[in-house]
């Protein structure tokens, strides 16, 4: 927070590299100066030995991908690099096939975007760097929007493979880079849950969960989505596995969820993956309404014996918080719930234990008795 810093010496500029001292006077390492946020300085460094330059920054961009090399093994949707968990602030990459889309979110990272994208197109078997800086946190940054190809050229088609399954990824204006790498364990968990059942799939985008489900023998799927766009490419991803996806339905989720329970439908699996509803602190308590409302939706949609699993990616809302609005949400749906599997982020997306904010996304599964 910018209460923490006490003084600035010298004049530096948004986005130049600090250095970073206790109130005695002991350096402490590096950082990016971000004058327009209110995290004023994000650390490149917690020692103030190493310089801060292009090799520096290539240097973790490989640190950052051998770490990945163990950890995923099934498919080549990778996240490569994942911000501050990866010494790297600001700084998103995910790889799909021999495309690679970088995000860079804060004036810190948005300095050193030609480093990374050099350091990137280096990386062996890749052969495209696509630039996705549009998320939200760059204006509270004094940052315009700028995406594009910045190195190598865009295959006709980009794949997300995992296990049997490939999706289509339309990197350039997809949501965020294009695909939800990190639902990789609700995709695995799914596949082994929803044979013989009837799935309902609400915040479905591109139909990954759909197509997951249709390919491991649900009994029927429907999935809801606002987005027009996003149910076309979910078509084209039962196509492309060879499979059908069902039935796709563009509405408001929570009116279309509401619409169900009007006509007393009934679902044995009910996936609820909303977009982050709270990107701050300020945003939880709307948040934390949203998400008891769908939750007390999607109960009230299962049968006997159905399974209700529910997401919240929003960082600012705890996996406390979330299990006490999903109960407030069971309680007033007069259903009986109960946990039987906890659902996170994979290991592309790691914890560092120093930096708790960047876990982010929970999921519950829960039995309706
Ligand atoms: N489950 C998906 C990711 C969901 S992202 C996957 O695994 O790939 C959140 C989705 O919610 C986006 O596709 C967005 O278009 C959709 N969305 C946002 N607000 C919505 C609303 N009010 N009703 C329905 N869909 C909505």
């Amino acid at each position: 927070m910018s209460g923490a810093v006490g003084r600035v010496s010298g004049d530096p500029q948004p986005g130049d590299t600090v250095s970073v001292s206790s109130a005695d006077g002991e350096p402490l390492g590096h950082a990016a100066y971000s004058p327009a946020s209110s995290i004023r300085a994000r650390m490149w460094s917690f020692d103030p030995d190493p310089v801060i330059d292009e090799s520096h920054m290539a240097e973790r961009i490989g640190a950052a991908v051998a770490r990945r090399a163990s950890l995923v093994r099934d498919g080549d949707a990778v996240r490569l690099v994942f911000a501050e968990a990866d010494d790297l602030p600001g700084l998103v990459v995910d790889r799909y096939g021999d495309t690679v889309v970088m995000q860079c979110n804060t004036v810190g990272a948005d300095r050193w975007r030609d480093t990374f994208a050099d350091a990137l197109v280096d990386l062996p078997g890749v052969s495209c760097v696509v630039e996705r800086s549009d998320s939200d946190s760059r204006s509270r940054e004094g940052l315009d929007d700028r995406s594009g190809v910045v190195r190598g050229g865009l295959p006709e088609r980009v794949w997300a493979k995992e296990g049997d399954h490939r999706f289509v990824v339309d990197v350039e204006r997809g949501h965020k880079t294009g695909f939800y790498i990190d639902q990789r364990e609700g995709r695995a968990w799914i596949a082994s849950h929803c044979a013989g059942r009837r799935v309902l799939n609400v915040f479905g985008y591109t139909g990954a969960f759909s197509v997951v489900a249709a390919a491991n023998g649900a009994a029927s799927i429907t999935t809801i989505d606002s987005s027009g766009p996003a149910l076309a490419v979910a078509r084209l991803n039962g196509e492309a596995n060879g499979v059908d996806v069902g039935e796709l339905v563009e509405a408001d989720a929570f009116t279309e969820l509401r619409r169900l329970r009007d006509r007393r439908a009934q679902f044995d699996v009910v996936m609820l993956d909303p977009p982050k509803l709270a990107a701050s602190a300020s945003q939880v308590d709307k948040a934390t309404r949203a998400y008891k409302d769908i939750n007390l939706l999607g109960a009230k949609l299962l049968a006997p014996g159905g399974l209700l699993v529910t997401w919240s990616c929003s960082g600012a809302v705890t996996a406390d918080l979330f299990r006490k609005v999903v109960a407030g949400a069971a309680a007033d749906a007069k259903r009986d719930l109960r946990i039987v599997a906890r659902l996170g982020q994979p290991a592309d997306h790691p914890v560092p234990l120093s930096f708790p904010e960047a876990e982010y996304l929970k999921g519950l599964v829960l039995r309706a008795d």
